[in-house]
């Protein structure tokens, strides 16, 4: 995998406002915030997108995601927020190194909008799906 601008952070080739550190993950402000506050969250093994994240370094982000999100919430007084993650272009990842961002809500028209053009789901369309998923996750 390429080195990425997270990389550079987590080798200390180039600064950020550090959050949070631990064996596993490191949190800093978003150089770009969509609201005060805004905070991402790392993991320190490689990874370009979620499915690519060993299970060890997903339960150490998993583990620290609610502190930092209880953090934000009392130093930054904005009680709403969300938690997002991109994977691939597409879908707004311009950083190919996982990342979690937490974004307060501080306003309708603040922080993080969302489009969601939810569509119907078809029972037994579903079914097969649910089917499918879980036969190939293995649960
Ligand atoms: P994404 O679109 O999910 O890949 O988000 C990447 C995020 O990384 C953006 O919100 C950027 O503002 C942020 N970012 C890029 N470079 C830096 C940096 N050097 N320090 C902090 N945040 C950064």
């Amino acid at each position: 995998m390429a080195d990425t601008i997270f990389t550079k952070i987590l080798r200390g080739d180039i600064p950020c406002h550090k959050v949070y550190e631990d064996e596993h993950v490191l949190a800093f402000l978003d150089i770009r915030p969509l609201s005060y506050g805004h905070t991402l969250v790392i993991p320190k093994e490689e990874a370009a997108t979620l499915d690519q994240l060993s299970d060890d370094a997903s339960a150490a982000i998993g583990r620290v995601l609610p502190r930092l999100c209880r953090a934000i919430r009392a130093i930054t007084g904005v009680e709403q927020f969300n938690v997002l993650q991109n994977n691939g272009p597409m879908a707004h990842q311009a950083v190919f190194h996982v990342h979690f961002h937490i974004i307060p809500k501080p306003g309708v028209d603040e922080g993080l909008g969302i489009e969601w053009p939810a569509k119907k789901l078809d029972p037994q369309e579903a079914a097969k799906l649910a089917a499918s998923l879980s036969n190939e996750i293995g649960g």
